[in-house]
């Protein structure tokens, strides 16, 4: 029998009305790896935000090897010896690498009241060295560093100190494979020394392939706690949702011709250091792919399309010849865009579902002399949000209380609202559950049956073959290929033209 590690006994967490987790119970044994599934929203997130100190404990106990724990904050949660790698991003701006990876704990290196900088750099530098990292440099500003290299940093800040437990939310959507991996690695290294990991993912090949134990929640409330040896994911998909739900979610056509009709042409563009002489033509109707490894400039193509690259040349042109350039004239002439990094590029956290998705309709939602009703608003608010089916108390509430999958559905319902031609959605369904995947595959699918144009960039290789008509694979800031729609496509051949 395994040794009990943490009890979590009789947890409950309420946000106003909404009844986050409800009396959820289950343990975590010494040496596993534990996951944690459920939909979005379902208070995965916010029972582990508890453990370690994000969340104050709503009721109910946390039993760490037959202590009770209430950590009131991370750096307390830490000297539990618990960590967190939290889904968002958890590293601070202004600060550097090293005081990243020491917030809170700079004790060590203070002596006589002064901070020993060169030494806290010396062993933040021995880490990364240690876990492979060796291109992040401990004195640098983590600003300099983008999302998946600021994951990594939250790597080790997480597992250096050798914690009992260990949160992993919803990590790896943010990785490529090679981050992934190296996740994976030190997973197994906390399992194999005994400690345990807490792993929430909506990745269930994933779930099943790196978990010996996996607990399931929904709509707040404990489902069930199964071995991953047991289990299929067709088992676990009826345990996440309730109900049977059809493996078949991407598009059935095959065969259908496209539009000859060129809506957007992009020619010859680069960005220095990012992307070289990228050129191709968008048609009516058109769902067109990129793909590839995720520093090979795919998402930059997104941006450039839209007009928010910084010193792009070549040129990005309308059909009527209206050259794209900036963001606004990209609005005006009906392109929506959805960036990767949700949080930090696409919402705005501090303000509500209802004016997120009426900013960029504000020009058409407004009388003659520029006012604006609220009642107006509202309505518009509401309607999007309601076609989306966005978890929410009222359209007032603040995205920032929004689960992932939700967030993502303001954005898609502020561009739905705008009714654009051209939309760009860049990892539209990254860290999203299944049966919001499907709602968002659906509603592209209808969208691209209205003539719509859409482009997505995805390192979901399997959604780019089922959605595209037609997928360019990037390499190294280059077009390295491109695959049409087709039946036999597969991920081998998208990976081959990758690396
Ligand atoms: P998951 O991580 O499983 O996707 P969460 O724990 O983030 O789910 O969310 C569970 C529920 O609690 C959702 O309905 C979400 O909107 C709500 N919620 C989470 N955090 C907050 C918060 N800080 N304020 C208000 N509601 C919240
Ligand atoms: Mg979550």
């Amino acid at each position: 029998m395994s040794e009990v590690r943490l009890q979590v006994k009789n947890l409950c967490k309420s946000f106003g009305i909404t009844k986050a987790v409800q009396n959820v119970s289950f343990n975590v044994n010494k040496g596993e790896v534990h996951a944690l599934i459920g939909e979005n929203g379902s208070g995965k997130s916010t029972l582990t935000n508890m453990l370690t100190g994000i969340y104050s404990i709503g009721s109910g106990t946390f039993i760490l090897d037959g202590k009770e724990i209430h950590p009131k904050n991370q750096v307390e949660a830490n000297n539990e010896g618990v960590s967190i790698i939290v889904q968002e991003l958890g590293t601070l701006s202004g600060l550097t690498v090293a005081e990243n990876i020491f917030l809170g704990h700079e004790e060590q290196f203070v002596h006589f009241g002064i901070k020993n900088t060169k030494a806290m750099n010396r062993k933040a530098t021995e880490l990364l060295k240690k876990y492979g990292f060796d291109r992040i440099k401990a004195s640098d500003i983590i600003d300099n560093y983008n999302f998946e290299d600021r994951k990594l940093v939250e790597i080790v800040k997480a597992t250096y100190f050798d914690p009992k437990i260990v949160v992993v939310d919803e990590t790896t959507t943010a990785l490529s494979q090679e981050g992934r991996d190296e996740l994976y690695k030190h997973m197994d290294r906390i399992r194999n020394s005994g400690n345990s990991v807490i792993f929430i993912s909506h990745d269930l090949p994933e779930v099943l392939e790196k978990s010996d134990t996996i607990t399931i929640l929904r709509d707040g409330i404990y489902i069930d706690t199964v071995k991953s040896a047991d289990v299929t994911e067709d088992d676990l998909k009826r345990l996440m949702v309730g109900r049977e739900v059809t493996g078949d979610y991407y598009r059935a056509d095959y065969g259908e011709k496209v539009s000859d009709e060129v809506v957007l042409s992009v020619k010859n563009v680069t960005v220095p250091g990012i992307i070289s002489d990228i050129s191709f033509d968008l048609h009516k109707g058109e769902m067109l792919g990129f793909g590839g490894l995720s520093e090979s400039g795919m998402h930059e193509v997104g941006k450039a399309i839209f007009g928010a690259s910084y010193d792009r040349e070549g040129t990005v042109t309308l059909a009527d010849g209206t050259q794209i350039n900036d963001i606004p004239t990209a609005i005006k002439h009906s392109i929506a865009y959805t960036s990767k990094d949700r949080d930090n590029e696409s919402v705005v956290m501090n303000q509500s579902i209802g004016d997120n998705i009426c900013l960029p309709s504000l020009d058409e939602l407004s009388n003659k002399a520029h006012f604006i009703s609220d009642k107006k608003k509202k309505k518009f608010a509401n309607k999007y949000a309601k076609q989306m089916s966005v978890k929410m108390v009222n359209t007032d509430q603040f995205v920032s209380d929004l689960s992932g999958g939700n967030k993502q559905k303001v954005v898609l319902a502020r561009w739905i609202g705008k009714d654009s031609d051209i939309i760009v959605l860049d990892s539209p369904t990254r860290g999203i559950d299944i049966k919001v995947k499907q709602d968002i595959y659906q509603l592209m699918n209808q969208m691209r049956k209205e003539g719509k144009s859409i482009i997505m960039i995805s390192e979901e290789l399997m959604e780019l073959i089922g959605m595209c008509d037609r997928i360019i694979i990037m390499k190294d800031g280059k077009i390295n290929g491109e695959l049409e729609r087709n039946q036999d496509l597969n991920e081998n051949s998208l990976i081959t033209m990758m690396v």
